[in-house]
């Protein structure tokens, strides 16, 4: 047996990988301690050495279905600490006191389960809510206003805003600025008691009113909302901001690297900021985590954005999240598309700090690249016409064969994987009634066309070669069927079959064995590469054809296809039995990908 190849050197470097192979050789985070659970840092002081060599993140905000755009997240975050020793939490960052929906709690972490990804590690199960360190957040601000680091502002909205100045205008001192620390902090207890209405003050810190980064310009870390939570309850009525709140996270658990999408640069002078403060007054373990960030993901001809995606589910645009159309993992999967091919793609994409669109294209392509080698094939016909072998019951008469139900059959096999002689073969009957694309046949050929015409000879692909005669039209010209002679002793795999050299080959199924198949061939969600990036309503962009039901007829050894069971149908591409409506003896098959890439054509 030969070794595997390593994983690891045929993944492409990247400044993600740069910056965590520089920190490991520099030992960054090599000294820091982890209680066992997410703690402050007298508490981490107390455990052992870390065992992850690093810790990254995967933090969603329970609102919504995953899209491939998470996945990138997904692969990077859990891929990285995979690659490197280290350990991924699965945080939900529920700091807002919406009601956490269990349906897209349960989604989501189906979907890292089903890319192929956990939380287990070193014995512990890092799966954490933001909210579990409300208790910690309110200490930190606390200390923050003793250490004259924040104040409680009670001027009204219109005048912050006001006060903030723009890009070309530095910001106005608050009154509320020069406020004692006696008097915020009974301020801030008082917001916390709910002696305040909702927004009629917030704490800030202090930080520089003239900042050229508005981010730095005294932001707001907690405001009051009578709101119950799904997991506090009505035990605050005050939360802490995103911003405040993300970095607290990431230094509770220990998290070495916290990679975010490219709208959270501006963000980061606050992050280190607040944590450079938070290990000075020794509350958070040192070095702190370091914020990265990345471009989102864009992909050509579909959206990556939950509440529009939620839109089109709402407006009843598509058929539920998991409609196969959509670029929701739960989309993804059940259009047919691989854990591995997602993974594959997000490899293949890498990670930039400059935002641009992947093409739709590429997606495919880490399908067909995985599934070539994995897939079964089966023959398909997809727009069935009927193909009459005139000569064949007198060859077989003549041969001596017996009719069965008064037709003669003969038995042709094909290999289930053309590269995988153990795989076996798949069986199918050959008889004087086959079905053949309808695109197969033309009475004039146009240029370059090798397929049936007049005159012309092609071989049935595991069959015969055959003649063709012509066709037989209705009244309104549609050919009803196309008649052809068998040549005898072409039957492939006999000996002197390829005597006859023809330059077509068709795929076909026999009237007699092949089954009937619902066939949901899908094509792009929106007609534009770059939906939602004009004036125009993203609605108007979406795609009237992007799905055609056609009734196909597939080679029987589909008949124990189960559900999610993906194939390639020889010639048309990737698909996959729908994990959903698919049932024996009522296949249902989703067109994943074409064999050639087709999207920039
Ligand atoms: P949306 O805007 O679609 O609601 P979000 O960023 O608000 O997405 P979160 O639940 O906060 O959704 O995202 C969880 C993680 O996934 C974050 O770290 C975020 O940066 C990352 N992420 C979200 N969208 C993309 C994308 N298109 N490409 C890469 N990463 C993404
Ligand atoms: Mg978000």
């Amino acid at each position: 047996m030969t070794a595997a190849p390593d994983k690891e050197l045929s993944k492409p470097s990247n400044f993600l990988r740069q910056i965590i192979e520089r920190d490991l050789e520099q030992g960054t985070y090599a000294q820091r301690h982890w209680a066992g659970q997410p703690a402050d840092a007298a508490t981490h002081e107390q455990g052992v050495p870390d065992p992850a060599k690093i810790r990254t993140r995967f933090p969603p905000e329970p609102n919504g279905y995953l899209h491939v755009g998470h996945a990138k997240s997904i692969c990077l975050n859990f891929g990285l600490a995979q690659d490197y020793g280290g350990v991924c939490h699965m945080r939900f960052d529920d700091t807002n006191p919406e009601k956490e929906d269990q349906e897209y709690v349960d989604s989501i972490l189906d979907a890292v389960k089903w890319l192929g990804f956990g939380w287990d590690a070193n014995g512990t199960s890092h799966y954490y809510h933001a909210s579990d360190y409300f208790d910690f957040m309110y200490r930190a601000a606390e200390y923050l206003i003793e250490a004259g680091l924040a104040y409680v502002d009670e001027q009204t909205a219109e005048e912050m805003r006001h006060n903030r100045g723009d890009f070309g205008k530095p910001g106005t001192d608050s009154p509320y600025r020069s406020r004692s620390i006696d008097e915020s902090l009974q301020r801030f207890r008082d917001m916390r008691d709910g002696k305040l209405a909702d927004g009629a003050a917030v704490l800030r810190a202090k930080i520089d009113m003239a900042s050229p980064n508005i981010n730095m310009r005294d932001p707001a870390i907690y405001r009051i909302r009578r709101a119950t939570h799904h997991n506090t309850g009505d035990k605050w009525c005050i939360y802490p901001m995103y911003t405040y709140a993300h970095p607290i996270e990431d230094a509770l658990e220990n998290i070495t690297h916290s990679l975010c999408t490219l709208e959270f640069e501006d963000q980061r002078p606050f992050y280190d900021w607040l944590l450079d403060r938070l290990s000075e007054g020794g509350l958070i373990n040192k070095p702190h985590p370091r914020q990265y960030e990345f471009a989102r993901l864009n992909l050509t001809y579909v959206i990556t954005s939950k509440r529009k995606l939620k839109q089109l589910v709402d407006d009843e645009h598509v058929s539920g999240w998991d409609d196969p159309r959509m670029p929701t993992i739960v989309g993804l999967r059940r259009r047919g598309y691989t854990p591995e091919s997602i993974q594959l793609f997000a490899e293949r994409i890498g990670v930039t700090k400059s935002d641009s669109w992947i093409d739709y294209g590429t997606l495919d392509q880490a399908l067909r690249d995985d599934l070539d080698p994995k897939a079964a094939r089966a023959m398909a016909v997809l727009d069935p016409v009927k193909l009459i072998i005139t000569n064949w019951d007198q060859l077989m008469e003549d041969a001596g064969h017996a009719a069965f139900d008064g037709l003669y059959l003969d038995d042709c096999s094909a290999p289930v994987h053309p590269h995988d002689e153990s795989r076996g073969v798949r069986n199918f009957k050959f008889g004087k009634e086959l079905w053949i694309e309808r695109s197969d046949y033309e009475d004039v050929p146009p240029k370059g066309y090798n397929r049936l015409f007049p005159g012309n000879k092609v071989r049935l692909k595991y069959g015969h070669v055959i003649e063709c005669q012509g066709a037989v039209r209705d009244e309104t010209g549609q050919v009803v069927s196309v008649l052809a002679d068998l040549v005898p002793d072409t039957k492939s795999g006999t000996p002197g079959a390829s005597a006859i050299k023809v330059k077509g080959v068709i795929t076909w199924v026999a009237v007699a064995d092949a089954l009937k198949a619902e066939v949901r061939l899908y094509d792009r969600l929106f007609a534009v590469p770059q939906p939602d990036t004009t004036e125009k309503d993203f609605l108007e962009e979406l795609n009237p054809d992007s799905l055609k039901v056609v009734t196909a007829y597939v080679e029987p050894s589909l008949a124990s296809a189960k559900g999610d069971e993906k194939f390639q149908f020889e010639r048309h591409g990737y698909f996959v039995a729908d994990r959903k409506d698919h049932a024996e003896g009522k296949p249902v098959f989703n067109r994943v990908a074409g064999m050639k890439d087709s999207w920039g054509k």
